[in-house]
């Protein structure tokens, strides 16, 4: 019955709720581990506000789109026609109302 994976870690507790919100805007069921990671190979040592975020096995693949979708409006895209840096939560460039390339 407990078949939830590690879908995501976040850097601290706003990053976390970011992520969780856009998740269970799409229907899926999130669960928060905050507890620090005790040095584990390749981790830094101040980031011990570190979140998981797990999600039930079989929503993982929708949970990934949703994820891979909020990374993408958070970054800057380039403005192919005019060389415009856009801020991710543009769907058309501001300028010249160009839109990304896909
Ligand atoms: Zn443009």
């Amino acid at each position: 019955m407990d078949s939830f994976v590690e879908l995501y870690r976040a850097a601290n507790v706003l990053e976390a709720n970011a992520v969780k919100g856009a998740l269970e805007h799409d229907g899926i069921l999130v669960r928060t581990l905050g507890e620090a990671l005790g040095g584990a190979a390749g981790e830094l040592p101040m980031e011990s506000q570190e979140i998981r975020l797990l999600v039930e096995q079989q929503q993982r693949d929708k949970a990934l789109q949703v994820l891979r979708r909020y990374q993408q409006s958070l970054a800057p895209w380039p403005c192919s026609d005019c060389g415009e840096q856009n801020d991710g939560h543009f769907e058309i460039c501001w300028r010249c109302g160009a839109e990304p390339e896909a």
